[in-house]
């Protein structure tokens, strides 16, 4: 097996996460559950170009044609792009690759920023469409860069936001994005970070949306390959942190210092080895949670999980937690309630009505925003916990 980057033969299945069903897909009812699929979640790692990448790549559009993911119900990834806006604003057109609700476009537009997006969600895309935000619905691809050129130049800024890790073939992209990009442009791509999942036993980062899980270098060799150069790296905290890589459609631009640093610290430290605590730290802290929560439900407390990110799929699937150990899930988007979680079946429902005094353990899954969380509650009595690894949230 080659790596799907940088074509290497230094590749190797460092991760077996078993039978996992589509992270993103909430079926809504018994026809939807009884339908649903697993497949095996394994990962592979490029000892060359440093990058994770799931075995057996599950077909794109299956995935995206319906999604469930608003990005503007997220509060602080909404800050993190209105801050990002008033970095880019000296551009003159930028086109945001991975759009979404138009999360970006709608402080750019506030900006006066000429910019559109690219969306291959059509429920996702429409919300952006409605709201003025010029979005093209599709994959990023060819076809729909011709259809853009048609109406508008070439973009002097391309930003594409978790967007490389669910593609399916990167070098397409890598070249799709050279032909589509002026002369001297510049494309900023941010990635969660393939070294911090390690870090921080981030295991449930690992699920079919996304094939690819990048490290500085694997960016590098990526453009590297069609004449791109990364010259930049900005550590961002969104997603558990995450880099902001910065490459010219050019191939000597100055390279900074912490750019360098990153590319050689990668080097010396994310490798086979670093795998192998992790495996068997995934287990163990599987097992931890299960039994925690087996202990609560003893003792007779209701749990009840806050959040349904796509996490909440990988960690219930791979410790086999269901309802019986977990009452329902509160998730904010109304795309989300009223319908299951993946693979284990959990309800998922509204804040509004679901917070009330019978609940005693909340399993924060969105711990990310654990501030606001804690803030409905601060009625009711209740214990917070993260769930991996597992522990007391205050
Ligand atoms: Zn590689």
């Amino acid at each position: 097996m080659k790596c799907r980057i940088c074509r290497s033969e230094k590749v190797s299945e460092v991760i077996n996460l078993g039978k996992q069903p589509l992270a993103n897909k909430y079926p809504k009812n018994k026809d939807e559950l009884t339908k649903e699929k697993k497949f095996n979640l394994k990962i592979i790692f490029c000892q060359s170009c440093r990058s994770g990448q799931i075995k057996k790549i599950i077909n794109r559009n299956i995935l995206f044609e319906d999604y469930y993911y608003l990005s503007s119900v997220n509060k602080k990834l909404k800050e993190h792009f209105e801050r990002l806006a008033i970095k880019i604003k000296r551009y003159n057109f930028v086109v945001d690759v991975g759009s979404n609700d138009g999360i970006l476009l709608q402080p750019l537009k506030k900006l006066k920023v000429k910019s559109i997006g690219i969306d291959p969600s059509i429920n996702v895309g429409k919300i952006a469409n409605d709201r003025g935000l010029e979005t093209y619905i599709g994959f990023f691809d060819r076809k729909i860069i011709k259809k853009i050129l048609k109406k508008y130049d070439k973009p002097d800024l391309i930003v594409a936001s978790s967007v490389v890790t669910h593609l399916e073939n990167p070098i397409k992209f890598s070249k799709d994005i050279k032909n589509f990009i002026r002369k001297d442009g510049t494309l900023i791509i941010e990635i969660e970070y393939l070294q911090n999942f390690l870090k921080n036993l981030e295991f449930e980062r690992f699920y079919f949306d996304r094939p690819f899980y990048y490290s500085a270098n694997s960016i590098n060799k990526l453009f590297k390959n069609v004449g791109m150069t990364l010259y930049d790296i900005e550590k961002i905290d969104v997603h558990g942190g995450s880099l902001r890589c910065f490459i010219k459609n050019s191939l000597r631009p100055k390279i900074t210092n912490r750019c360098k640093k990153i590319l050689n610290d990668e080097k010396q430290n994310l490798n086979f080895n670093s795998f192998k605590k992790f495996n068997k730290q995934i287990y163990l802290n599987s097992k931890i949670l299960k039994d925690q929560l087996i202990s609560f439900n003893k003792k007779g407390l209701n749990i009840i999980g806050y959040g349904s990110p796509a996490r909440v799929s990988t960690i219930t699937n791979v410790g086999k937690i269901n309802s019986n150990l977990i009452n329902y899930i509160i998730d904010d988007s109304p795309l989300k309630q009223n319908r299951y979680s993946p693979g284990m079946h959990i309800k998922i429902l509204p804040r509004k009505n679901n917070i009330n005094k019978k609940i005693d353990i909340v399993l924060v899954f969105a711990y990310e925003y654990f501030k606001d969380i804690k803030k409905y509650f601060s009625k009711i009595k209740v214990k917070f916990y993260k769930p991996i690894p597992f522990g007391t949230l205050r």
